[in-house]
């Protein structure tokens, strides 16, 4: 009986042990450091920004696949997401978000609140509504741009306030968001088509109502709208000029994305690709200087 005690009391030993070790080494690799996992959620998008202490999580996904790569990528006792941002209302980005509020603490939302009536986008509204917490309408409300730290987060777009209005083009009505580390940043295009993506490139310094001069040059781009045809084009590349690229998409999709087009273009371009659909989650971390990218 004894003997079974001091078992006990041994293995609780090491069990605190491996988790201070644990919180140790994970606090440690990420001093300094960003980390963006662009999640292998299928046809969908989903991405999380990890920075001085904050989890940002960019759309969800199509489903409740984007909890798994949450409780894979984050400490287990790291159960807090700070920011959520929905891009736009489309399943491919809201469903997975519904999932990440059952078993998540969320903090904030942003969104544009466009309206749309889809059962997903509905379920989100309500849950964000009856949840109490902040909810940042973006063109409407001013957003934290937790510019006390590290971490930069500006918003380009929609450059107008889109709070239940009806659109028509809810692809157009995306956030489009730049997330800076120092001197690195990474531009999160959402679904953009030609529309917005004209907008953005052809006017790239037109002062922006809410956030900065508007300029989108970045160093990691998140290729709009799954690499479709309909978005990416010549001129919003040129105006980006991002040195890496990453194509969010499901694998034999439906859709035929991402199209040869586009994939054209960007190889013409001396333009580097990542694919989830061929790479899995796609992880990239830098300090501030340089980008690295690295495999699960
Ligand atoms: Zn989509």
């Amino acid at each position: 009986m004894r003997k079974k005690k001091i078992l006990i009391i041994i293995l609780a030993l090491i069990a605190i042990n491996i988790y201070f070790l644990a919180r140790a080494v994970f606090s440690f690799s990420l001093d300094d450091k960003m980390r963006v996992i662009f999640f292998d959620v299928g046809q969908g998008d989903a991405s999380l920004v990890m920075a001085d202490g904050l989890n940002i999580l960019i759309d969800g996904g199509p489903d409740k696949k984007v909890v798994e790569k949450l409780d894979k990528y984050l400490p287990f006792w790291d159960r807090e997401i700070d920011i959520m941002v929905l891009t736009h209302p489309h399943a491919d980005h809201v469903a997975g978000l519904i999932d990440v509020f059952k078993k998540y603490q969320v903090d904030e939302v942003w969104m544009t609140g466009v309206l749309h009536s889809s059962y997903e986008y509905l379920e989100f509204l309500e849950i964000a509504r009856d949840s109490g917490m902040a909810t940042r309408m973006v063109g409407r409300d001013a957003i934290n741009r937790v510019s006390a730290t590290n971490i930069k987060i500006e918003i380009l777009y929609p450059r107008e306030d889109l709070f239940e209005k009806t659109v028509d083009n809810l692809n157009n009505s995306s956030i489009v968001l730049r997330i800076s580390y120092k001197d690195k940043s990474f531009l999160f295009a959402g679904d953009i088509e030609e529309k917005a993506d004209a907008e953005l490139c052809e006017k790239p310094l037109l002062s922006h109502p809410l956030e900065g001069e508007g300029n989108i040059r970045s160093d990691v781009l998140k290729i709009a709208h799954h690499g479709s045809a309909n978005a990416s084009s010549q001129c919003f590349l040129e105006a980006v000029k991002p040195e890496i690229t990453v194509i969010s998409a499901g694998r034999d999709n439906d859709f035929g994305m991402p199209s040869l087009r586009i994939l054209n273009r960007l190889e013409r371009m001396g333009i580097g690709v990542f694919r989830t659909d061929e790479d899995g989650d796609v992880i990239m971390e830098t300090d501030g200087k340089e980008i690295k990218k690295f495999t699960p």
